[in-house]
């Protein structure tokens, strides 16, 4: 009996190791220069998620944007509506929205993605939602603070990492102090996020080794919008045992700003591309790098032409909300049209004559511009059924013309984008 025992707890002692060896996310990456610019990233990320479920992001890629564990406006049968199966496209959840419902999955036994329903999706676990800006005074010295719709939870790193156990995330994205302003943040504050950020992120490491469920963590690249400090939190953060990083940390007026950069068109990065370039410059070479922002096309490109990899999809999440449809007008330039315009009226033309999605094939402009009139859900619907399957589409365009050597047809577009953010 004792016998018995002994080797039962040695199998588990065994398949505990051999969990802890097994591989949760790969990545190869191939760099490639030119004069037109300076490297670029074609790669392949490989994720398993806790339930063996498994998917491959080709790279320059995203993954999906959610709220409250949602795709905006579909339910998981619509995604039968868009190329690009969730069997390759993981489910981007945000733990201000999860943290919601993590008490409730203490004892649920199976993933977060079958409790949202998507029982085949690989969920990574990012921190805040990109369409929702970031509230002052978030943190203190011991604890990140989570908005949701109960208002703040303040969270220490033991506390973080209790909520993933209940969350059970296949990857996971390590809190950060971001409360610092994009402009004029103290010296003490400054230098306050920075510590917080680099002690929370050890502390999680270390916590990671006690738990029965190992995956991969993201680190986020800290530093506020201090050029110093955030070449040296990159140069740490690259020493520590972590699988990815995320380009993050310019502040609370971050993601506000990308909102406004979005509506009035001059959607570039003025003074964080500096900061941007830096962070990615002090980055190896080998591990993804993620940025969370409703990034227009034209922003992907410099993106990527700056050495990002992994996006997501809250831009055509926006943009269906506001009733907008992102239209491809030519083999390299877009344009956001607002359904609501009264030349839509009667507008009797496919939603884009380019694109063969369901929406295209089945309705007009003008129907749009009805169901947007009478408040009717299905505008949402079909408006981010398009725009989904446009914004997919122009990542594949994307990554083909990597492998074609083209990359560089993307950039006078690129170009005259930021060409008019500097004029503005
Ligand atoms: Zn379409």
């Amino acid at each position: 009996m004792r016998y018995l025992f002994a080797l039962r707890s040695r199998m588990t002692e065994v398949r505990q190791k051999t969990d802890f060896l097994r591989k949760e996310m790969e990545f190869s990456v191939n760099e490639v220069s030119s004069s037109e610019f300076p490297v670029i990233r074609r790669g392949v990320l490989k994720l398993r998620g806790q339930s063996g479920q498994e998917c491959q992001v080709e790279t320059p890629g995203c993954f999906f944007h959610t709220h409250f564990g949602s795709i905006p406006h579909l339910t998981p049968d619509d995604l039968q509506y868009v190329k690009d199966s969730l069997s390759c496209i993981p489910l981007n959840m945000t733990l201000s929205t999860a943290s919601v419902f993590a008490d409730a999955l203490a004892g649920y036994e199976k993933s977060v993605g079958a409790f949202v329903g998507y029982p085949s999706s690989v969920v990574y676990m990012s921190l805040h939602d990109p369409l929702v800006p970031l509230k002052p005074a978030m943190n203190e010295k011991a604890t990140i603070g989570i908005w949701n719709r109960t208002g703040k939870k303040k969270l220490t790193p033991e506390q973080f990492m209790d909520m993933q156990d209940k969350l059970k995330p296949d990857s996971v994205q390590i809190m950060c102090d971001m409360d610092t302003e994009m402009e004029g943040s103290s010296n003490q504050r400054l230098t306050k996020s920075y510590d917080s950020s680099l002690r929370w992120l050890d502390r999680c490491l270390e916590l990671m080794k006690d738990r029965s469920s190992h995956y991969p963590v993201l680190a986020t690249v800290g530093g506020g919008s201090d050029p110093w400090r955030r070449k040296n939190f990159c140069l740490e953060a690259a020493n520590r045992k972590v699988d990815g990083f995320v380009i993050d940390g310019f502040g609370s007026g971050w993601i506000a700003k990308w909102k406004e950069w979005e509506v009035t068109g001059s959607s570039l990065f003025g003074p964080h591309e500096a900061l941007i370039r830096e962070s990615i410059r002090s980055l190896p070479k080998d591990k993804p790098r993620f940025i969370h922002a409703p990034l227009s096309p034209t922003a992907v490109v410099q993106l990527v032409r700056m050495g990002v990899d992994v996006f997501d999809t809250s831009y055509p999440a926006a943009l269906a909300d506001r009733g907008q449809a992102l239209i491809r007008t030519g083999d390299f330039c877009f344009e956001v049209w607002t359904m609501s315009e009264k030349g839509y009226f009667d507008d009797l033309t496919s939603l884009s004559t380019r694109c063969g999605c369901y929406t295209c094939e089945k309705y007009t402009r003008a129907y749009i511009h009805h169901l947007i009139a009478c408040e009717e859900i299905n505008a949402g619907v079909l408006l981010m059924i398009h725009n989904l399957n446009e914004y997919l589409k122009f990542f594949r365009d994307i990554r083909k013309s990597m492998d074609e050597g083209k990359f560089h047809l993307w950039m006078p577009q690129a170009e005259a984008g930021r060409q008019q953010a500097d004029r503005d």
